[in-house]
C-alpha cells in the first residue's frame, strides 16, 4: 500500500500582487514550489506524488523533475476544487494521502514523516503550530472576545489522510472558497484528526515579504 503526496500549486496568489503565481517565484535560485517537491521527493515516507498545476502550466512543467511524480493534472477554481481534481488521479493502491501546499517550500522531513506516521495511526492527522500572538474575534469594528490561546493552532500542511476518509469527506460538498483546508471537511465528517506540532518555519508564501522571511531561513540553514 502507498502514500501520496498531493502538492496543490495551481494558485493564482492574488494576495501576492505579482504577474507570476507565488509558487513560481525565485527562492533562492529556484521556484517556490521545486523547494516543496524536492523534500516530498526525499522524503522516506513518501511513494509517490500527484501535482496539482494550473492548466496553463502544465504543458511547460518537466515531470523528470522528481522520479516520485506518477501524475500531474489541472486545478480548479478554487483549491478545494484542486484537491478534488488530485484526488481522482490517486492510484487505487494508495492507503494515505498527504495534502500539501505548493507554496510552504521550508516543509521539513521528520514534519512529513510525523504526520503520515500519524494518519496511518488513526485515519487523519493535520499539522499545526503554536499560535503566538493574542487572537481576537471581533464584530464590525470593535473587538468581541479573546480567544484562548493554548487551545489555538494554525493548521499547516502536509494534512494526511486515509484515502477513504479524504474521498467520504469530498462526497456532496460544495467546494466552495470558504474551503482552506482538507481537515475542515473532515471535521465535517466528524472523523477525529490527530495533531502533529509543526515548525513555525514552515510559511506559506503568500505576501512579499514571506519570501524575504524563506531567504533568510534558508540562508541561516547553508
Ligand atoms: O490561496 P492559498 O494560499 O490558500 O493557497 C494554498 C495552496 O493551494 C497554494 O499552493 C495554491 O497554489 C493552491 N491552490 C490551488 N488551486 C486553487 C487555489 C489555490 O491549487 N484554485
Amino acid at each position: 500500500m502507498k502514500t501520496t503526496a498531493m502538492i496543490v500549486a495551481a494558485g493564482s496568489g492574488s494576495r501576492f500582487n505579482s504577474e507570476t503565481p507565488k509558487q513560481f517565484l525565485d527562492l533562492s535560485g529556484k521556484p517556490v514550489l521545486m523547494h516543496a517537491l524536492e523534500r516530498f521527493q526525499e522524503a522516506a515516507s513518501i511513494d509517490s506524488i500527484v501535482l496539482v498545476l494550473a492548466k496553463d502550466k502544465l504543458p511547460s512543467f518537466d515531470t523528470a523533475k522528481s522520479e516520485k511524480i506518477d501524475a500531474v493534472v489541472s486545478g480548479g477554481p478554487t483549491r478545494a476544487a484542486s484537491v478534488f481534481n488530485g484526488l481522482a488521479a490517486v492510484s487505487g493502491d494508495c492507503e494515505i494521502i498527504a495534502v500539501h501546499d505548493g507554496a510552504r517550500p521550508l516543509v521539513s522531513l521528520d514534519e512529513i514523516d510525523r504526520t503520515i506516521a500519524a494518519a496511518k495511526e488513526t485515519g487523519a492527522a493535520c499539522l499545526v503550530a503554536a499560535v503566538t500572538d493574542t487572537i481576537k474575534s471581533v464584530s464590525g469594528r470593535e473587538i468581541a472576545a479573546t480567544l484562548e490561546r493554548n487551545k489555538l493552532r494554525r493548521a499547516l500542511t502536509p494534512q494526511a489522510f486515509r484515502v477513504e476518509v479524504l474521498r467520504k469527506a469530498f462526497e456532496s460538498i460544495e467546494l466552495t472558497e470558504a474551503i482552506t483546508d482538507e481537515c475542515y471537511l473532515v471535521e465535517k465528517l466528524g472523523h477525529p484528526i490527530a495533531i502533529v506540532e509543526g515548525s513555525s518555519r514552515n510559511i506559506k508564501i503568500t505576501h512579499p515579504e514571506d519570501l524575504i522571511l524563506a531567504e533568510a531561513l534558508l540562508r541561516a540553514d547553508s
